[in-house]
């Protein structure tokens, strides 16, 4: 079974073609500045690249060139689209509909829908693709994926904010959280490389990258994410503030007369490590000068106090943790982040052998033998999980 790998931006898409009897990717690529002049493709298979620069205005266009590419005589992988059995996307916004990945019809559709006021920069992009497959694959079964899906364990008292109940009723404001199929995929994937269930473990995942967000999974729920209406609350990320006072908002538009959408973009695009540094929202640039760079240090400190707070606050919500686990960007590969977030975890039982840590983007576990709780790095596949659900809902 082939299963074709969809998640759509607003101006880009990437893809994968995965061959689900060894779930290896069969091709794969990216499509940028979609509606924007410049549109450019990069298709790549075995190691090969392929770029198409080619105008394309809108997401059916460029799903119509990946198929082209896929199907391409020199550097495609398959002959026929009827060799696809289904294809996956990437939805980011299921709202309180969905508390897993579903087949797309009539009814799904119209519940994307509803979600776009609380997803406006994702779900209409993810509509498209959806629509454009509809289109260009007649008859194929689409799959949608939710990032919000796998959070919908959360009991009411953890995602409930504390303001007036008439506004959860009105415009269901309540914690969703988001990189759900991450976390679902590297929790899982943990307590196979432990033998054991989900369900025997207390599990904080820690997904690090340019995003980042944490969650709190007792014996096969999540409980707690910190990630909330939209992916801006939580620990501080490359551009986004995470967690402050609220009452900073309406203190900030007063004084410096901005609009709500005028501080929405300084909170998602102008904060949290590049704002502390002063330097770049890329952590790899952060570390570099941390020695030369007070401000870097203090962002890189900041970023590791309010994971390692998180940690501290969800192992109290499940009275106590097994397995912390480290994923994406940041996670994969910073041994000395990691180092500094689990450095001060002693009181939790947690020993980190410096040796193992030493790793960058390998399955590993990064604690000592005798360590009370097993801290482990494991990559995150978000789109072999989107395939696998995929699969799950179509044999
Ligand atoms: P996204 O949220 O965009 O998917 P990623 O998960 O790809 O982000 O993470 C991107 C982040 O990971 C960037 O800030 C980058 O600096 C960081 N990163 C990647 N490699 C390293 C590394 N070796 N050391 C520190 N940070 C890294």
């Amino acid at each position: 079974m082939k299963i074709l790998v969809i998640n759509c931006g607003s101006s880009s898409l990437k893809y994968q073609l995965i061959n689900m009897e060894d779930e290896s990717v069969l091709c794969k690529g990216l499509v940028e500045r979609i509606g924007i002049e410049g549109s450019k493709l990069t298709h790549k298979i075995n190691g090969e690249k392929y770029v198409v620069e080619e105008e394309m205005k809108d997401h059916k266009k460029a799903l119509k060139l990946v198929l082209d590419q896929i199907l391409d005589k020199d550097h495609g992988a398959i002959k026929d689209l009827k060799e696809i059995s289904a294809v996956g996307h990437r939805v980011v916004h299921g709202g309180e509909s969905f508390n897993d990945s579903v087949v797309v019809d009539k009814k799904v559709m119209a519940a994307i829908k509803e979600c776009i006021s609380l997803a406006p920069l994702h779900n209409p992009a993810n509509i498209m693709g959806i629509e454009a497959i509809e289109e260009l694959m007649p008859g194929v079964k689409n799959v949608a994926v939710f990032d919000t899906a796998f959070h919908q364990t959360m009991p009411k008292e953890n995602y409930l904010y504390a303001i007036p109940y008439e506004y959860y009723e009105k415009y269901s404001i309540r914690r969703y959280g988001f990189h759900g199929t991450s976390h679902n995929f590297v929790s899982k994937r943990a307590a196979e490389i432990l033998g054991k269930t989900r369900e025997d473990l207390r599990i904080v995942t820690c997904h690090l990258g340019n995003g980042s967000s944490m969650a709190a999974i007792d014996h096969g729920k999540v409980v707690d994410t910190s990630m909330g209406l939209t992916p801006l609350e939580g620990v501080c990320m490359g551009t986004r503030s995470g967690d402050m006072d609220p009452a900073i908002i309406p203190f900030l538009m007063e004084k410096e007369n901005l609009t709500a959408s005028d501080i929405n973009n300084i909170l998602n695009k102008k904060s949290g490590v590049l704002a502390i540094s002063g330097v770049s929202s890329d952590f790899r640039d952060i570390e570099e000068q941390q020695d030369s760079n007070e401000r870097c240090k203090i962002a890189l400190t900041q970023f590791a106090n309010r994971v390692r707070k998180y940690i501290g606050s969800y192992a109290t919500l499940m009275n106590g943790v097994d397995v912390i686990v480290f994923t994406a960007g940041v996670g994969e590969n910073s041994a000395s982040m990691r180092s500094e977030i689990l450095s001060k975890l002693e009181f939790l039982g947690i020993k980190v052998d410096e040796d193992k840590n030493n790793v960058r983007g390998e399955e590993t576990i990064i604690s000592t033998e005798d360590s009370k709780v097993v801290a482990m790095v494991i990559p995150t596949n978000e789109e072999l999980m989107i395939a696998r659900d995929t699969e799950r809902l179509t044999k």
